[in-house]
């Protein structure tokens, strides 16, 4: 399969693609068409439906020229054979792993992934009779030795959104292309622009477009993209099937988060870097997990095959007493509490890796904080970490 979109460096691409002003009257944003409904010109054209299934639309649910702009865009971002909208990053992991699996079957899931990929795994696949077994996120080309006769898909997530350890995702595809199995990568924090995930050999890339393609908190989009035509097919029948679907307007949304990404991505992965640096120095903090600190354990991986770093990352705080934990996180005033991140506004949230874990277990003494590194001066970032840890000291 050819690799589309390598022709224009990835700022231009961000800019120009998915927007065609010639075609829209001069305007150059595309418009949002809103559908449920698509008529045929004819009982030809309607008989024919089928041969644009998987191109175009035929009904609302299949999208409309504004999604299609936005898949199109991101296609070519990630330089892959054909993407596909979801309504949230959750779904798009989810349908992805439906597409590959049946009962009976075995998936090898890190041990570090989200959250909600686990509690799917847990509860969903296992009552549907698929097997899941999690592996050590630093297993590299160790997968070999787990992988069975009927492991059908191989889950990556790096770095683990909530302990940052980085994987092995060259050798870890080497070895799953060796048995023939698929793997797929939640892409979220580094996004195409910080890692090149097909290109590594990921088949399946994934990334919830609700963090930096978004950028501005106030979207939910998942996006899948594939190596090959016939992995896209799979997950479009699949995702056709059980009905998932993205409203035109948070394509136009999306599309406009996408514009300023590069730009708003190098600036958070600048000053994430800048405070992760100060984090490391404050007397508070046992460690920071920041997988382009120089002392970071992923850091050789992460050099290696990542462009960049993200806003995202943890401190562990040189306390196990949550009372102080919660008087640092209450003393904040401009790092938010709240889920999801990627946004333009800065963020924090507690993490306790240690009960979720079971392939590799969380020894790491100290509470995990993550933090969501927004768009503010770096001063008054700072200012508002100190006063959390003046406030922590105190409590
Ligand atoms: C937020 C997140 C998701 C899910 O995205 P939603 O759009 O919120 O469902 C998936 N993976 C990672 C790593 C995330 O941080």
């Amino acid at each position: 399969m050819k690799r589309c979109g390598w022709e224009s460096g990835r700022d231009t691409l961000l800019v120009h693609a998915g927007s065609d002003p010639g075609k829209n009257f001069g305007i150059v944003n595309p418009p949002v068409y809103r559908a449920s409904t698509v008529l045929f010109k004819d009982m030809e054209e309607f008989r024919r439906r089928g041969e644009r299934r998987y191109r175009w639309f035929s009904y609302g649910t299949d999208g409309t020229p504004t999604t299609f702009a936005l898949t199109d865009a991101v296609c070519r971002l990630e330089g892959g054979a054909g993407t596909l909208a979801f309504s949230s990053g959750l779904a798009a992991i989810t349908l992805s792993i439906l597409a590959l699996v049946r009962s009976g079957d075995h998936i090898l899931m890190v041990d570090s992934v989200y959250g909600p990929t686990r509690r799917f795994c847990d509860q969903v696949l296992k009552g549907f009779g698929v097997e899941t077994t999690y592996y050590d996120p630093l297993v590299g080309a160790g997968i070999a030795g787990l992988i069975q006769d009927h492991t059908r898909l191989i889950f990556t997530e790096s770095p683990g959104s909530l302990s940052f350890e980085v994987q092995d995702i060259p050798a870890i595809c080497a070895a799953a292309h060796g048995r023939g199995v698929p793997v797929a990568m939640d892409n979220t924090w580094a996004t195409p622009l910080f890692f090149d995930a097909l290109g590594h050999g990921v088949d399946i890339s994934i990334q919830a477009g609700t963090k930096y393609l978004g950028g501005h908190s106030d979207l939910l989009l998942g996006l899948v993209t594939t190596r090959d035509e016939e992995l896209f097919k799979r997950l479009k029948d699949t995702r056709d099937a059980l009905g998932d679907c993205v409203a035109p307007d948070v394509c136009s949304l999306a599309l406009r988060g996408m514009r300023t990404m590069g730009l708003r991505l190098r600036h958070q992965q600048q000053a994430a870097l800048e405070l992760a640096r100060w984090l490391e120095g404050r007397p508070e903090v046992r460690r920071v997990l920041h997988p382009a600190l120089e002392g970071d354990p992923g850091h050789d991986l992460w050099r290696r095959d990542f462009t960049g770093s993200s806003g995202l990352f943890g401190i562990i705080l040189d306390t196990e007493d949550e009372t102080a934990r919660d008087a640092f996180i209450d003393a904040l005033e401009l790092f938010g509490i709240g889920f999801s991140w990627g946004g333009f506004e800065s963020l924090v949230v507690p993490a306790d890796p240690a009960p979720i874990r079971t392939a590799r277990p969380w020894q790491e003494p100290g509470l995990v904080v993550r933090l969501n590194v927004g768009l503010e001066d770096i001063e008054d970032l700072k200012a508002d970490l100190e006063r959390g840890f003046a406030r922590m000291r105190s409590a």
